[in-house]
């Protein structure tokens, strides 16, 4: 490892100190809000991972490097805000630093580490094997160091996705990604391995209700237009609209991108899948209500709804009697992700999420405000919106913990800077200087092979990589 991780303790302006809890994209829109202020004199980012960028490197799919350009934006920003931004990776809150280790060290503590968890269906056979949460797929073929010895049954004919939301249309596009197509992505290569030995052909995925209704957007459904090797059906009759969406189109109340997404359905969909070709079948106004096999799944038993409208507007699943059993030999909830909660912090175990004002942790929800925490993105609002959704949300975060340090409402750290209590505790935090180190290694074996990078996938590889002799991930 390089001498001294993060050199200089406190830089004496007295200035704000501020950790943040996190370095996703709200960690690091809160971070770059921060670093443009003058109050702030210094702005700590933990991540329990060496690497940074949360979602952008773990959740955004392999084969939409555009959206991980964002990666550049948070670079240039910290970077150009010299010692006043200090990275430490491999360092977990909640392990090796308390929540009161850090805010006794600093005015505020931003919490911004994301869902790490996701939505169960709660039906009958959903601990068989073959189950999976669409997350652990997610961050398995991206490489997480947690899920990349998971397993997944991809020897099957058919998949099914159970959801319609963004989440689920990646996994659909990965399933059936060629392996031409997957040899010039940073996908891990285990992952890319098992893709390309996939016995995938087919993937359904499962919508609840119906084609209004579709959660993700009309520039992800469109690229299946510019799969090599799948192409997208779905039937006139699951296009065709229920009663209750069909008056909602007519009243001229249904959202833009709602109907673009149908246009794009059809566009795409009603067309017969050329001979030969993989296909991802959408189906709508069906729920998953029993999962069936002998030790691991072999079929999901479909229950198909109708919709009602409730008096607050939502539009609701009413089941129906019918249900149709398809045979399937892996299936992926993708439903939703779950914040979870962090000792020391309040939550709100109903909406799932820190309360909150503002920004401004609440003791409890409509509560008191907690002095020095505040929260921004997903673990503020729950698992929606997109990358960018997060710079407006934390800027509006960082609003209000300023307010707060002007009204003189922060507390004053009273303990000595958390490197030496990270080093008494042997704790080998990784520095954004070193990031950049495992950054090089990771492009550079990309390079010969035609990919952005080849990632590290394992945090022991990592550390290694930084010490003496440090061997290329490829
Ligand atoms: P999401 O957009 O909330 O979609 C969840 C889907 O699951 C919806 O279709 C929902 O249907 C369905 N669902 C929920 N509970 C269900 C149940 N019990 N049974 C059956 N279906 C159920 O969530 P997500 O796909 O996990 O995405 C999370 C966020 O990340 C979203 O904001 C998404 O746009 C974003 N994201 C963006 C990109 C991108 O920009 N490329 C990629 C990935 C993710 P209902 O509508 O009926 O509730």
């Amino acid at each position: 490892m390089e001498g001294d991780v993060h050199p200089g303790a406190d830089n004496g302006t007295g200035g704000l100190r501020v950790a943040i809890v996190g370095a996703g994209p709200s960690g690091f829109y809160s971070a770059l809000t921060l670093l443009g202020h003058g109050a702030v004199a210094r702005v700590d980012m933990f991540d329990r991972l060496p690497t940074p960028y949360g979602l952008v490197r773990f959740g955004v799919a392999p084969d939409h490097p555009k959206i991980k350009s964002v990666i550049k934006v948070y670079e240039r920003g910290v970077e150009a805000a010299g010692d006043k931004f200090r990275f430490f990776g491999n360092v977990e809150v909640g392990r090796d630093v308390t929540m009161a280790d850090l805010g006794s060290r600093y005015h505020a503590v931003v919490l911004t580490y994301g869902a790490q968890s996701d939505r169960r269906l709660g039906i009958p056979g959903e601990d068989l094997p073959g189950v999976y949460a669409a997350r652990e797929f997610v961050a398995w073929y991206n490489g997480h160091p947690d899920f990349r010895d998971k397993e997944f049954n991809l020897s099957g004919r058919r998949a099914m996705v159970v959801g319609v939301g963004n989440v689920a249309i990646d996994v659909a596009r990965m399933l059936l990604r060629s392996p031409a197509e997957l040899a010039v992505t940073d996908v891990a290569p285990y992952a890319e391995e098992a893709l390309v030995a996939s016995g995938v052909e087919e993937v359904a995925v499962v919508a609840r209700r119906g084609p209004l209704q579709t959660k993700a957007t009309p520039v992800e459904l469109r690229e299946f237009s510019r799969m090599a090797d799948a192409d997208l059906v779905v039937t006139e009759e699951d296009l065709t609209l229920d009663p209750v969406s069909a008056a909602i189109v007519e009243a001229g109340e249904a959202p833009r991108q709602n109907l673009k997404n149908i246009e794009v359905m059809r566009e795409l969909g009603l067309r017969a899948p050329r001979p030969g070709r993989k296909v991802v079948r959408l189906f709508f106004h069906r729920s998953p209500v029993e999962l069936m096999g002998d030790g691991r799944l072999e079929a999901v038993r479909l229950r198909l709804n109708s919709l009602e409208r409730t008096p607050e507007g939502w539009l609701k699943v009413k089941p129906t009697d019918d249900t149709e059993v398809v045979p399937c030999h892996a299936l992926f909830r993708a439903i939703g992700y779950l914040v979870e909660p962090l000792e020391g912090v309040p939550f709100d175990s109903r909406h799932h999420r820190i309360p909150h004002a503002e920004g401004q942790v609440l003791s409890e929800p409509g509560g008191d405000p907690v002095p020095g925490l505040f929260v921004a993105g997903w673990a503020k609002r729950g698992p929606s919106g997109v990358i960018g959704t997060n710079k407006p949300d934390a800027v509006e975060t960082v609003t209000t913990l300023l307010a707060a340090a002007a009204a003189g409402g922060l507390p004053e750290p009273v303990a000595p800077d958390v490197a030496e209590l990270l080093r008494d505790r042997g704790v080998r935090p990784v520095s954004f200087d070193q990031w950049k180190r495992l950054d090089a290694l990771e492009v550079t074996a990309g390079e010969g092979q035609g990919r952005p990078r080849v990632k590290f996938t394992a945090v022991s590889e990592m550390l290694a990589a930084l010490s003496e002799s440090a061997p290329s991930p490829a």
